[in-house]
């Protein structure tokens, strides 16, 4: 294996262990003299990671694959509205890269500065550039603060999103905490698309939940620039109801367009709204490398990919993946579609590279659950197939639904999907 940087800067990347079978030539997979090919894959998240570990598997250890990764754990954004809810810790969420560098994957703890399509090359911030033959770039979203007046580097300080998990989520969970009881959160939501449609009436529940029992005074005021509730809207208005009343006040067609971060207000278009916490979302596109790499194609924001083989429309070669895509039609922009993502550019790309044919008709399945307190949770599913004719994958009508109520067996299958999911994404 060609490895442009020196013995002690890979074992301080990969780490010592796989470093010494990757240097050998691969890790606990079967010994490859000479890899077919190398596949790159940008982002450890939903999309990344799954990819990376499948594209090893079903290579059968014959593809080196490289997993770059700004951050040095995975921290898993579902279930990160319940350490704001405080039922759980953010340590809880929080994995690390080592089963898929057991499983032969090459872990790298670095930031990709830049793709050149053109010869088939990444730069990275901390080591020497590397070539690929497939690239894969799966780096979830972006934040547009720019949309929003007022939202700059300073207001950001204390204005959070939170919806990227990770130091956020603690920072918002210590904001709620130091609130006086009476206080207002205020909670505000981008129009459609954004990333997890019922993430953020999930939150509302979270919160109300935790003022509930810490701060009963106190109530969460919800600005949503869509026109009503866009994910299982009969079943969180019942929770807020039965559970939450007089604490959720909901206002549906109210976009924030300014953030006054030191008076603690939003306005809209026609008001001017307080809050003793600010938790303003704001709209989000594909994340900076692909736009870097010219790789977004719709309204500024979106990467449009061929659905048979997750390739880019405008890239040949390289593959996108999650939240960055251009959603097909009824598809979330969500870890499990994005972790069926993975798997269709796994396959097409093994197929690709070996001369096999592509698979047809990839049918592929979505499961969203919420909680909506530190007990019961309720979920949303989905079915998406293939259409050969308008080439792109539509929603299988009369498949998936939404849960009849909200129970604690939900909450028992929400606690086995998350174990699931970062287990075939991470091993
Ligand atoms: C509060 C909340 C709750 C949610 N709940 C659910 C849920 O219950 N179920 C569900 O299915 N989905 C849920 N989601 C949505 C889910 O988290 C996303 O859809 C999913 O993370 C998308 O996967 P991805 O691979 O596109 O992006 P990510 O998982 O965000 O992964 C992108 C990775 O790329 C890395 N990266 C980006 N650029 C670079 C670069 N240049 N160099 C190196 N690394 C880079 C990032 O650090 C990141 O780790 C939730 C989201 C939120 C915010």
């Amino acid at each position: 294996m060609n490895i442009p940087y020196s013995r002690r800067e890979f074992i301080k990347l990969v780490g010592a262990g796989a470093a010494s079978a990757a240097l050998a030539g691969c890790a606990s997979t079967p010994e490859i003299k000479k890899p077919i090919a190398r596949v790159i894959v940008i982002g450890g998240g939903f999309g990344g990671a799954t990819a990376a570990r499948y594209i090893r598997a079903w290579g059968g250890g014959a593809i080196e694959v490289f997993l770059i990764e700004r951050n040095t754990q995975f921290v898993s954004c579902p279930l990160s509205n319940l350490v704001l809810g405080g039922s759980r810790r953010i340590e809880d969420l929080t994995l690390g890269y080592g089963k898929l560098r057991d499983e032969g994957v090459v872990v790298l703890n670095d930031e990709v500065k830049a793709i050149d399509a053109g010869k088939k090359r990444i730069s990275l911030t901390k080591i020497a550039d590397l070539n690929y033959d497939r690239l894969v770039v799966s780096p979830g979203i972006d934040f547009m603060h720019d949309q929003i007046a007022g939202y700059d580097a300073e207001a950001q300080k204390t204005v959070l999103h939170a919806w990227k998990a990770g130091p956020e989520t603690v920072a918002l969970r210590r904001q709620l905490e130091a609130m006086k009881d009476g206080g207002v959160v205020l909670l505000s939501i981008p129009k459609a698309p954004y990333r997890c449609p019922p993430g953020p009436y999930e939150r509302v529940s979270q919160i109300a939940f935790y003022l509930k029992q810490a701060k009963p005074r106190s109530k969460i005021l919800v600005l949503d620039g869509n026109e009503d509730i866009v994910s299982k809207k009969g079943l969180f208005l019942a929770a807020w109801n039965d559970l939450y009343k007089g604490i959720v006040e909901y206002k549906p067609n109210n976009e924030v367009k300014e953030v006054v971060a030191k008076a603690g207000s939003v306005k809209t278009d026609f008001d001017t709204f307080k809050g003793d916490v600010l938790n303003v979302i704001p709209p989000q596109r594909a994340g900076n490398i692909a736009a870097q790499a010219k790789l977004i194609t719709s309204n500024n924001r979106w990467c449009d990919v061929d659905w048979l083989t997750m390739e880019s429309k405008v890239a040949p070669g390289i593959h996108v993946l999650g939240d960055a895509t251009l959603s097909a039609a009824a598809m979330p922009k969500s870890g499990s579609m994005a972790n069926n993502h993975g798997k269709i550019a796994a396959a097409a790309i093994i197929a690709q590279l070996t001369g096999v044919a592509v698979d047809p008709q990839p049918v592929i399945a979505n499961t969203c659950y919420s909680y909506v307190s530190d007990k019961e949770a309720m979920h949303v599913t989905s079915v998406h197939r293939y259409d050969a004719e308008k080439k792109t994958l539509l929603p299988v009508a009369g498949a998936g639904g939404v849960s009849a109520q909200r129970n604690e067996l939900e909450k028992s299958y929400a606690d086995a999907w998350a174990r699931n999911i970062w287990a075939d994404m991470l091993g």
